[in-house]
């Protein structure tokens, strides 16, 4: 497609007067893995035909680093499983230092011995990883056919490649919460960060999230009976509050959308696969980029992505009840986690 950029256009601030420097971006709906939270065992994709092409996903990537996006993350789905998403992280990579503050990525890791080097090469200098149990069993009942083996040759691999790691931790009653510490611990022996995330109500999968959730107040203060944590001032715009760990250089943060409300920071908008943005990951309410881009190329991805800008929530609304629907139908891998 043969699109040209306008170089000037309108920062994105939205009617609470939020400015959007943050673009989400899942390049596959797809994974190799089935973390129980996050998928039902068998899922529905999308269609091929229905997706972005990489060089859409890049124009509307460029199109929001125009507007003053300064970090993209890269999501899913596995980023890692589509098959061109080298030839992104290269193209995205060329704005890093000129535009681009950041563009890193959140990948279960299971394809990172192969692509960490070449993840250097292009500029990224920090990527997150899922990881929900350091017991290789556990990790397979979790993801449902996960090798953790491998999993941490990937994350060794991007460690000797230079890249920063931080480590997602969904807390799961029953099947994690008491791995928590172990954890944190490997975490500062290895010189990673860690997220412990809450788990949200998004998408039908195959069991009731209300048995598994875990409040992580619960957490903080079991891990502060067993290491020195020091709140750190560190913020992000998004919903993670950040502890130092003891002397060590790894930063904890607690994700906890359902126990601590965090929306008036809010600096960030999603991209779908489908080329759906959605202005929140707690609502429904979404703008087409795919249909704006082909039907009136980048003067219609403007004008689509100012109607999305204008209609942007004050804040989600996220309830974990028992036997309640999902909070919103669509899964955390469509939007990009
Ligand atoms: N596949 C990659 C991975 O797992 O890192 C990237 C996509 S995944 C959807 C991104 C993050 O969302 C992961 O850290 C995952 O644990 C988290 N996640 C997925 N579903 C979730 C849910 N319902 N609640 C909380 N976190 C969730
Ligand atoms: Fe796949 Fe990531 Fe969802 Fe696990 S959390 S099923 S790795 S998208």
């Amino acid at each position: 497609m043969m699109t040209s950029l306008p170089q000037s256009a309108q920062p994105l601030v939205d009617p609470q007067g939020r400015t959007i420097r943050y673009l989400r971006i899942s390049v596959t709906d797809r994974c190799d893995l089935r973390c129980r939270y996050c998928m039902a065992e068998q899922m529905t994709f999308l269609p091929r035909a229905a997706l972005l092409s990489l060089d859409e996903i890049a124009i509307i990537a460029e199109r929001f680093i125009a507007r003053g996006v300064t970090k993209i993350r890269l999501s899913g789905g596995e980023p890692l499983v589509r098959r061109d998403v080298g030839d992104l992280v290269r193209r995205l990579g060329r704005h890093v230092g000129t535009g681009l503050d950041e563009l890193t990525m959140t990948t279960n890791a299971t394809r990172l011995e192969s692509y960490a080097g070449a993840m250097v090469d292009a500029g990224i200098r920090r990527i997150n990883v899922s990881l929900d149990s350091l017991d290789a069993d556990r990790f397979r009942y979790i993801t449902r056919h996960g090798d953790l083996d491998q999993v941490l040759r990937g994350i060794a691999a991007a460690r000797a490649a230079g890249l920063a790691v931080k480590i997602n931790m969904v807390a799961l009653a029953g099947l994690n919460e008491d791995e928590i510490p172990a954890m944190l611990r490997w975490c500062v022996d290895e010189g990673h960060d860690l997220s412990l995330i809450e788990t949200m109500p998004l998408g039908a999968i195959d069991e009731d999230r209300t048995d598994r959730f875990v409040p992580l107040t619960r957490v903080l203060a079991d891990l502060q009976t067993q290491f020195a944590l020091a709140r750190d001032s560190h913020r992000t715009g998004g919903p993670a509050r950040y502890w130092r760990v003891g002397d060590s250089k790894t930063r904890l943060g607690l994700i906890s959308p359902l126990t601590a409300n965090f929306c008036d920071g809010c600096n960030r908008v999603r991209l779908t696969t489908e080329g759906k943005l959605y202005l929140c990951l707690g609502h429904d309410d979404q703008v087409d980029l795919k249909a704006a881009l082909r039907d009136g190329g980048i003067e219609g991805l403007d004008v689509a992505i100012d109607i999305g800008l204008s209609r942007k929530p004050a804040r989600h609304d996220f309830r974990i009840a028992s036997g309640a629907a999902p909070a919103v139908a669509r899964h955390m891998s469509v939007t990009g986690g």
